[in-house]
């Protein structure tokens, strides 16, 4: 079996066939009262990444040696460097983009797009009350999480002030936040949440009581340090104040210092491109392009969580000069594997007995 990249399902409805035949069918399908979907991001396709099933094995082949150790040479999961999959190793960067889940507006679709284009990935902070009524709307997002572009939850109500939806608000109440939108996510986007990030950053000593017992949540943004979950840290901001990108020379010392800093914490930027101007979006492009330039990977917190999970157990094993074969029979979670788009990129990645 040959594996498909990530975004197959939305290169479905690329080609001008089955372009053509999804709007014949939205045509038929759509009433006449729903409302217009505005425009919506497309993935595109990516042959250096791979969405792969545990308790399986696979075969990469390469159409030139991508490295020089001898056949029989073997590397574990937290152990790469100097393999063909060594970009794993590389410093995570996440985009934790907040206040989605309603229809996309331009500069929405041009941010997302522009990430994708560049091989990176954004993470999508859903509010869930706000989630879009329209199916062409739900639809980009299930495909966007499909590709990677994970939807973590972001709140139900996004309420922010001195009873936030979760500070001053009561356990009952945060507990009914997170019920609410674990269940919204399901049924209106078909999507499991595992990552969290409080509406402004605000929480208190119930957020993590609640949150906590939500056992599919395993990941939270700038959350406290001392929860019993994987807490992804704020080391630095692209935005000077919420919908303002910095300048692009003043961020990029800001970058010196973190990196130097911080020398192998993964990098998360907060982010709110729903109320950035193109100006605003120009200079975050370039930013981000500078921090992948500078080698970070970009990833997205629940597939970096079930790489640390994992890595101990991911087994690769040099067979010819041109063959490798990755074993996860002993991983019990889905894993994204990327390599470095820079190439060498496997010819062909297939499930072996
Ligand atoms: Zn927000």
């Amino acid at each position: 079996m040959t594996i498909p990249n990530l975004v197959q399902p939305v290169l479905a409805s690329r080609g001008i066939g089955p372009a053509l035949l999804y709007v014949a069918i939205a045509l038929l399908v759509t009433p006449a009262c729903e409302p217009t979907a505005g425009p919506v991001p497309r993935l595109s396709p990516k042959a250096h990444v791979f969405q792969l099933e545990p308790h399986a094995r696979y075969r990469l082949e390469y159409a030139t040696a991508p490295e020089p150790s001898p056949p029989g040479t073997e590397w574990t999961g937290d152990a790469l460097d100097g393999s063909p999959l060594a970009y794993m190793m590389r410093r995570p960067l996440i985009l934790k983009a907040d206040d989605f889940g309603s229809p996309f507006g331009d500069i929405d679709v041009a941010f997302i797009d522009a990430v994708d284009a560049a091989d990176g990935v954004v993470a999508l902070g859903i509010v869930t009350a706000l989630i879009a009524e329209d199916d062409a709307t739900r639809t980009a997002y299930r495909a966007l999480n499909a590709g990677g572009f994970e939807l973590w939850f972001h709140g139900h109500t996004h309420t922010l002030g001195d009873v936030a939806e979760f500070s001053g608000s009561g356990l009952a109440s945060q507990m009914d936040s997170f019920a609410r939108g674990i269940t919204a996510g399901r049924e209106r986007l078909g999507v499991e949440f595992h990552s969290f990030g409080a509406p402004g950053n605000g929480f208190d000593a119930d957020t993590m009581t609640a949150l906590t017992t939500f056992p599919q949540l395993v990941v939270w943004f700038f959350g406290a340090a001392e929860a019993p979950v994987f807490v992804l840290p704020r080391l630095i901001d692209l935005e000077s104040k919420v919908g303002v990108v910095r300048d692009v020379e003043e961020f990029s010392g800001l970058v010196e210092q973190t990196l130097a800093a911080n020398p192998t914490a993964p990098i998360t930027l907060q982010l709110h491109p729903r109320m950035w101007t193109h100006a605003d979006l120009d200079r975050a492009r370039t930013a981000i392009a500078s921090l992948y330039d500078r080698g970070l990977r970009p990833a997205a917190p629940f597939e970096l969580w079930a790489w640390r999970q994992e890595a101990a157990r991911v087994r690769l094993f040099k067979e010819t000069a041109r063959s490798y074969i990755l074993d996860l029979s002993q991983v019990e979670l889905r894993l994204r594997v990327t390599v470095d788009p820079a190439g060498p990129t496997p010819v062909r990645v297939t499930e072996v007995d």
